[in-house]
C-alpha cells in the first residue's frame, strides 16, 4: 500500500519536472540502477529464506527413538502439553508458551528432541540455523526472520496441522548478547526482529508457533531472549550417562546384525564422555569394519575398534622408525602399568598404532561414570600421565617430546587440585595468587608424585621391557594380558 502511494508520488514528480522542462534523465538512470541493484543483490538474499537454509520435514522421529535424556524428554513433554491443551490453558488465563531453549553439548540429540516435539504435538516442523541469518546486507537477517514465521504459518495451514515448531539451531550465533558483535549491527537487528515476532505470538492466532532453539553456549545468549514470555523454558540436554549410552547403543544397533554374546553394557561403560552422535558413529564404524572383513555379523571386537576410531581418529599409515617405535612402546607401557597399579583392572588396552595425532595410546576402562574426584584420584591420574616420560627415562635414559601432551594434562589436573583447595595453600583465589606462588604450589604437588611414579616404574622395569617388546611386534596388548604379565611381579 505504502509502496504504491510512494511510487505514484514519484511518477507525479517526474511528470511535473518533465513538463517544467528539467532534464530528468540522469536522476531516472540513477534511480533505475539503484532499483536493479536492490532486485539482484538484496532480493536474491531473501529468496534464500525460502530456499536451502530452511528444512521442512514430516519428521518420523518419536521420543522413543531418543536414547537416555529422560529428564530432558520429560521436561520437554510437560512444556509441550501447553501447546496440546491450549484451550484449557486459555481458560485459566495462562499465557502461551512461545519458546523453549535446549542447551547442551553438540550431538546430544537436541535436533532429535525438536523433531520428536513436532510429532508429539502434530505440528509442522521447520528447521534452520542461526548462521543462516547472518548476511552482509543490512535488513536481510530481519526480513528472513519475518518470512520464516510467515512460512511456518503457511505450511502448518497447508498441511492442516494444529501448530508449527520452528527449530533454530546454533542460536548463539543469532542471539548473542546485543552489542557483542562489534563488526556490524546486522545481528542486533535480526535478534530484535526475532523478539518482535515472538512477542507477537499469542493464543488468539490461528496457528500457534513454538520456537525451539538449541545452543551449546547458553551463557552467551542475550538476556532479553530468556525473559518470561520468550524462551521461558530451558531444557538441559547433557551428555548421556551409562544407562543413556546403553539405550542409545541399543537404538542404533536395532537394525544391525550383532554377533551373539555382544555385551553392549560393556561398550556403554567404556564410552564415558561420548555423545549420542559419537555412539551412532561408533555403531556405524563397527558395521563398516565387519563389512571390510567380509563378515555378516558385528562382533564386540569391531565395536571396540570403533571406540578407538571415534575417540582417536582414523588409523594412519604413518610408520615410525624402529627407534621411535621402541620409545612409543615403552612410553605407553609406562602409562598402562601405572594405571593398573593404582587402579587395578582399569586398562582396556594398549596400542602403538598411529591414530589421529597420537603415535600410541592406552584406553582406560572406567568402572563408573564419575562426576566428582577425590584428591587421591587426581593424584593417581597425575601419576598415570607422568608415567610415560618416567618409563622413557628409566629404560631408554632420556625423555622425548612425546610427553608434552601428558605434562599439560598433568598441569591441568594440578590446577584442579589448587582450585579445589587440595594444595598446602588451602583454599585460594587462583586469580590473585600470583604466578610465583602458583608455580611453587604446583611444583610441590608434582615433586612427590614424580618420585612415587619413578619408584613404581623402577619396580616393574622388567614387565615394561617384556610388554614393550610384545607391543613392537603385535601393535596392541589387551588389558587381560597386561594383568597376566603383571601378576608375578605385583
Ligand atoms: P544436536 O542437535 O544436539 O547437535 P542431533 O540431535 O543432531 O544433535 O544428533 C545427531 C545424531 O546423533 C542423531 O541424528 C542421532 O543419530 C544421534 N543421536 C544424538 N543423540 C541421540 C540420542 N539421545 N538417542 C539416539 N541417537 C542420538
Amino acid at each position: 500500500m505504502m509502496r504504491d502511494i510512494g511510487l505514484g508520488i514519484l511518477v507525479g514528480v517526474f511528470i511535473y519536472l518533465l513538463v517544467m522542462g528539467y532534464n530528468i534523465l540522469p536522476v531516472a538512470m540513477l534511480l533505475g540502477a539503484g532499483f536493479l541493484l536492490w532486485r539482484f543483490v538484496i532480493q536474491r538474499q531473501l529468496v534464500h529464506t525460502n530456499g536451502k537454509g530452511v528444512v521442512v520435514s514430516n519428521t518420523p522421529i518419536d521420543f522413543a527413538d531418543i536414547g537416555g535424556q529422560n529428564a530432558a524428554k520429560k521436561e520437554l513433554q510437560e512444556a509441550l502439553d501447553f501447546l496440546l491443551h491450549s484451550d484449557k490453558m486459555k481458560a485459566l488465563g495462562i499465557r502461551p508458551l512461545k519458546g523453549i531453549l535446549l542447551s547442551g553439548p553438540p550431538g546430544t540429540g537436541k535436533t532429535l528432541l525438536a523433531k520428536a516435539a513436532a510429532r508429539y504435538t502434530n505440528s509442522a516442523f521447520l528447521a534452520t540455523s542461526g548462521s543462516e541469518f547472518v548476511e552482509m546486507y543490512a535488513g536481510v537477517g530481519a526480513e528472513r526472520v519475518r518470512s520464516l514465521f510467515r512460512r511456518a504459518r503457511e505450511i502448518a495451514k497447508r498441511e492442516k496441522r494444529n501448530s508449527a515448531i520452528l527449530f533454530i539451531d546454533e542460536m548463539d550465533i543469532l542471539g548473542a548478547k546485543r552489542g557483542s558483535n562489534i563488526s556490524h549491527h546486522e545481528y542486533d537487528q535480526t535478534l530484535n526482529q526475532l523478539l518482535v515476532e515472538m512477542d507477537g505470538l499469542s493464543t488468539d492466532q490461528e496457528t500457534p508457533i513454538l520456537v525451539v532453539a538449541a545452543t551449546n553456549r547458553a551463557e552467551a545468549l542475550d538476556e532479553a531472549l530468556l525473559r518470561p514470555g520468550r524462551f521461558d523454558r530451558q531444557v538441559k540436554v547433557d551428555l548421556p550417562d551409562k544407562e543413556g549410552r546403553l539405550a542409545i547403543l541399543q537404538i542404533h544397533t536395532k537394525n544391525k546384525p550383532l554377533a551373539s554374546g555382544v555385551d553392549l553394557e560393556a561398550i556403554a561403560r567404556e564410552t564415558f564422555g561420548f555423545s549420542g552422535a559419537h555412539l551412532e558413529s561408533l555403531t556405524n564404524e563397527a558395521a563398516v569394519f565387519a563389512l571390510r572383513a567380509g563378515e555378516t555379523q558385528i562382533t564386540e571386537n569391531y565395536l571396540r575398534e570403533a571406540i578407538d576410531k571415534v575417540m582417536m581418529g582414523e588409523k594412519l599409515d604413518r610408520k615410525p622408525t624402529p627407534e621411535e617405535m621402541e620409545r612409543v612402546a615403552v612410553h605407553e607401557c609406562g602409562h598402562a602399568l601405572l594405571a593398573e597399579v593404582v587402579r587395578p583392572h582399569s586398562v582396556a588396552h594398549i596400542s602403538v598404532r598411529s591414530r589421529g595425532n597420537a603415535l600410541g595410546y592406552v584406553r582406560h576402562n572406567p568402572k563408573d561414570d564419575l562426576y566428582l574426584y577425590t584428591q587421591s584420584m587426581l593424584e593417581e591420574q597425575i601419576m598415570v600421565a607422568l608415567a610415560g616420560a618416567a618409563a622413557e627415562e628409566e629404560i631408554l635414559g632420556s625423555r622425548s617430546t612425546g610427553a608434552a601432551g601428558d605434562f599439560s594434562q598433568a598441569l591441568n589436573l594440578a590446577e584442579k587440585m589448587l582450585i579445589s583447595g587440595m594444595s598446602k595453600l588451602g583454599v585460594v583465589d587462583l586469580d590473585n595468587l600470583g604466578p610465583e606462588k602458583r608455580h611453587e604450589a604446583t611444583k610441590e604437588i608434582f615433586e612427590h608424585l614424580e618420585t612415587e611414579t619413578r619408584e613404581v616404574v623402577q619396580r616393574h622395569r622388567e614387565v615394561i621391557l617384556t610388554l614393550a617388546e610384545i607391543l613392537r611386534t603385535e601393535e596392541t596388548i589387551s588389558g587381560e594380558s597386561l594383568r597376566e604379565y603383571l601378576q608375578p611381579s605385583a
